[in-house]
């Protein structure tokens, strides 16, 4: 990517989000041109509509916005393999939906923001977050929501 040296961050999973020329970042899904409906994570293929046929689902850039829809908040570190904290730090997650996809994506929310700082409805920002440094010391990035400003 033109213009970015650092070497030391990486996602943690390639292909499902990117970033604008103003570095604002988006969620990568894919869209049936078909019958129109959404999925996320993006997929090459079988879109999900049971009244569809379709084989062919095509890369979009997803709403940077959209509303809570549930959330709640993980006062446990999750088992290995997965990465946790050390110590753990207790945080939310956040089910958004995003209104012009008819999707609901679930996603970490951001350091600093717990479960009783959310509401159902609220406007909620597409933004990225460390998770987890893996053991070629290379910081790997995960997409996570922020209260929308
Ligand atoms: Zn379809």
């Amino acid at each position: 990517m033109p213009g970015v040296t650092d070497a030391g961050s990486q996602p943690a999973i390639e292909g499902w989000w990117d970033t604008d020329e103003s570095g604002a970042p988006h969620l990568i899904g894919a869209k049936c041109p078909q019958c129109g409906t959404y999925v996320f994570p993006p997929r090459a293929n079988n879109c999900p509509s049971p009244a569809c046929d379709s084989d062919v689902l095509e890369p979009v850039a997803l709403s940077r916005r959209g509303t809570v829809w549930s959330y709640t908040e993980n006062r446990y570190p999750p088992p290995a393999p997965y990465p946790a904290s050390d110590p753990f730090e207790p945080f939310a997650i956040a089910a958004v939906q995003l209104e012009a996809e008819g999707l609901i994506v679930l996603g970490k929310v951001v350091e600093g923001t717990l479960a009783a700082d959310l509401k159902v409805g609220m406007e909620m920002e597409l933004t990225t977050m460390p998770l987890y440094t893996d053991a070629d010391g290379v910081e790997r990035t995960t997409y996570a929501w922020e209260i929308a400003k």
